[in-house]
């Protein structure tokens, strides 16, 4: 089965030229594709009946099936845990502040880069999504929203996996998310969070996307990075850095830096000014989130009195940065807190809170 999601128009005309379809009929398919977002085959564009029957047959529009859903207490961050076509699991996650709805979308189901406080990463890794898959969970939102005659402002790339390790499904998702002539969403409200993939960075900076890069840091030397994030031992904070500022000079566009604040780890007086060389000069803001606790991991969430601390240090050094107030719930749908089978658990009192600074005023 092809899903329909997958190809490029390109590969889309020469896929109904084969079953005597021709260009237009592939524009057809495309415009239904993108501006009507269907569930199934039924409101097909109007087309010779051969094609339809070899679409119905033979594609799919790789609607993901919802097998829970759940709604945190505050009644504004929702957790669906969707299934893929082969059975596999991911998590999508829509947040809602008072002016946007924003979705946390995932690349992979579980990811092989292994953070040490990352539930995914705890998973390990079981398979690339295709295009189609990234482009579904962004309609899965789109479609739900339009029926209560809202839209999907934001989407981040923040949920399951290490989107530059599945560089080219990413990308060509973006692409047709963004294109005009796709779904049309302004890259401006796209942010790809990235766990520091050099050779990726260097290769996003020539794509004509001018989306929001955030880079996962949460440590400033590479020791306590390697300790926490096992892939700075391939990139290291040098090619890391150097990969960051040819990005920069290259797009003009700042770079948003994430650090997840744990206790008595990164949040010490020598990270936060290590942090602060490192980012000098460099159009950057940094983003200070609270850890959300996991079971594989027993560290604590910084206290209120060292994020100010860490804080104060990058304020002296001229550091744009935001300290994230964590968002009530308790479902499990914080960055890090997502499994491939979701635990659809009541009860734990977890902060869910979305680590970038969105584009477009206030999160709250
Ligand atoms: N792989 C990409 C994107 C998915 S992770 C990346 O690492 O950037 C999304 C964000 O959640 C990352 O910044 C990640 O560091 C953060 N995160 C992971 N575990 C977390 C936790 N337990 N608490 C808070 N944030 C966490
Ligand atoms: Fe993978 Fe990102 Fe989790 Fe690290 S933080 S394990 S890169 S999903």
């Amino acid at each position: 089965m092809i899903n329909l999601y997958d190809l490029d128009f390109p590969a889309l005309e020469a896929r109904l030229t084969t079953w005597g379809g021709t260009y237009n009929h592939a524009r057809e398919v495309w415009a239904w594709l993108y501006r009507q977002w269907p569930v199934d085959f039924e409101h097909l564009p109007d087309l010779p009946g051969a094609l339809r029957e070899r679409l119905a047959a033979e594609t799919t529009l790789g609607v993901l099936t919802v097998l829970a859903r759940q709604e945190a207490p505050d009644g504004k961050t929702r957790k669906d845990l969707l299934q893929l076509a082969d059975g596999e699991h991911i998590e999508g996650v829509l947040l809602r502040y008072r002016e946007r709805r924003s979705a946390c979308i995932s690349t992979q189901v579980g990811c092989a880069c292994g953070c040490r406080f990352c539930a995914t990463g705890q998973s390990g890794f079981t398979r690339q999504l295709s295009a189609g898959e990234i482009i579904a969970q962004v309609l899965h939102f789109q479609r739900e929203l339009a029926a209560q005659g809202q839209r999907l402002s934001n989407f981040v790339l923040m949920g399951m996996g290490e989107p530059l390790l599945n560089y080219d499904h990413t990308l060509a998702a973006l692409h047709r998310l963004s294109d005009p002539r796709g779904l049309g969403f302004a890259p401006r409200r796209i942010t790809l969070s990235t766990v520091g993939i050099a050779p990726g960075i260097e290769r996003l900076s020539t794509e004509r996307l001018p989306l929001n890069l955030a880079i996962s840091l949460h440590a400033a030397t590479d020791d306590l990075r390697s300790q926490l994030m096992p892939i700075n031992r391939r990139y290291s904070l040098e090619s890391l850095f150097a990969s960051v500022e040819q990005y920069t000079q290259r797009t003009g566009r700042r770079v948003m830096f994430e650090w997840v604040m744990i206790g008595g780890i990164n949040d010490t007086r020598e990270q936060a000014e290590a942090l602060a060389a490192r980012l000098a000069g460099l159009p950057a803001h940094v983003n200070l989130i609270r850890l959300n606790p996991i079971p594989e991991y027993t560290e604590q969430p910084s206290t209120p009195e060292a994020s100010d601390a860490f804080a104060a240090v990058l304020d002296r050094a001229h550091i744009p940065h935001t300290l994230r107030q964590s968002r009530g719930g308790a479902i499990a749908a914080g960055c890090g807190q997502l499994r491939r089978r979701g635990r659809f658990t009541r009860g734990r009192k977890s902060p869910v809170v979305c680590p970038v600074k969105l584009p477009g005023g206030p999160q709250r």
